[in-house]
């Protein structure tokens, strides 16, 4: 059975929650009847994290807000590299040296992101970071064309050695990094999605930069997620009914700068240290918010043909690719809104 879209063209967006949650472009209607909806924005993880939920009493659900902004300052603290104190910094410092013990919940999720890059043979891959981290887009600097030369040879995942039975991560070479910036927000919207049903929420969004995961639907209709038309700000492309499930959009607007004509953008592809082109968003969605988050880079590295065949192979996944002609494709579940039958 396929599913429905629509295509939708708002320039208004829900006030009063932040700037970035309207960027979230959460289609939500302006109405009383929302009163029992709470949320709250964020600054984190060099985006921002957002919690808009449902709760009967308005104590309950501030005290679950907490919990997950909590949450996700906690996985930051743990997963960023612009911490030197954190856990994957210390891997970065050492561990072409000897191997660092991680605890299990960096491990788990590194595991996760190798086989990520196994399935996307080497599309997504945590050690592009070796190229990464010489970008600062906020000052516009990229690295020149003999540091990408020498920097695009340090990357490949498979030199990030796992020992499950000791709990270590090793590097097979120097000048290896890994960031986990194409995982980790997924990780966080799927943790406070955990901590809001544990606490006996049943309908809630949480977003982090281009990751959001549903809880349930919105009281009796399905959510209705806007995917941003890349090259016009504020303006939704398309918009997909999703309940109880994660989407995630890469774009080539997130962190960006123009120089000469060229975008230079956060997504690397791998195989050549540049950022990748050919694509200006992809999107993905399914019940699980890592894979959808590193999915969504992945089919952005890929590109249309590829990507879309990988996830034609993925029965649980679907996704929505916006090409650089602005032509939108679509994986093989889904119905475009040109093939609708109007209602
Ligand atoms: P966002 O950070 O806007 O949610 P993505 O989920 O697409 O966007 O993640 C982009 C981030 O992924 C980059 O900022 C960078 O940290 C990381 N990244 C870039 N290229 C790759 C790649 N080829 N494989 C894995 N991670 C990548
Ligand atoms: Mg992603």
């Amino acid at each position: 059975m396929s599913r429905s879209l629509r295509k939708f063209h708002c320039t208004k967006h829900n006030p009063g929650l932040g700037p970035r949650l309207a960027a979230l472009l959460l289609l939500l209607p302006f109405s009383a009847a929302v009163a029992d909806w709470i949320g709250d924005a964020r600054p984190m993880m060099g985006t921002e994290v957002s919690v808009y939920l449902w709760s009967d009493d308005p104590e309950v659900g501030r005290l679950a807000l907490e919990a997950v902004f909590e949450e996700a300052g906690r996985i930051d603290r743990l997963m960023s590299t612009y911490r030197n104190d954190s856990e994957i910094s210390e891997i970065n410092r050492d561990a072409a040296d000897h191997p660092v013990a991680v605890g299990a919940e960096l491990f788990g999720l590194i595991r996760r992101a190798l086989d990520i890059s196994v399935l996307t043979r080497g599309a997504f891959d945590i050690t592009y970071d070796s190229v990464g981290q010489h970008y600062d887009f906020r000052s516009r600097q990229r690295p020149d064309e003999n540091t990408v030369e020498v920097e695009r040879s340090n990357i490949d995942y498979r030199r990030v050695i796992l020992d499950q039975a000791a709990g270590t991560v090793r590097f097979a070479k120097q000048g290896v990094r890994i960031n986990l910036g194409g995982i980790a927000k997924g990780y966080v919207v799927e943790r406070g999605i955990d901590i809001l049903r544990f606490r006996g929420i049943t309908n809630a969004i949480v977003t982090a930069g281009g990751d959001s995961r549903l809880l349930g639907d919105r009281r009796g209709r399905p959510w209705m997620v806007g995917i941003r038309d890349p090259r016009n700000d504020g303006e939704v492309a398309i918009s997909v009914p999703l309940s109880d499930e994660a989407i995630s959009t890469s774009g080539d607007y997130e962190r960006f700068f123009d120089e000469d004509g060229v975008r230079y953008h956060h997504i690397i592809q791998p195989s050549t240290g540049a950022p990748a082109s050919g694509v200006h968003s992809a999107s993905v969605f399914g019940p699980d918010a890592v894979i959808t988050d590193a999915l969504s880079t992945s089919v952005f590295v890929m590109g249309v043909r590829q990507g879309l065949t990988l996830i034609g192979n993925l029965p649980d996944y679907e996704s929505i690719v916006i090409d650089a002609d602005g032509k939108v494709f679509y994986s093989d579940g889904l119905a475009p809104p040109e093939t609708q039958s109007p209602d």
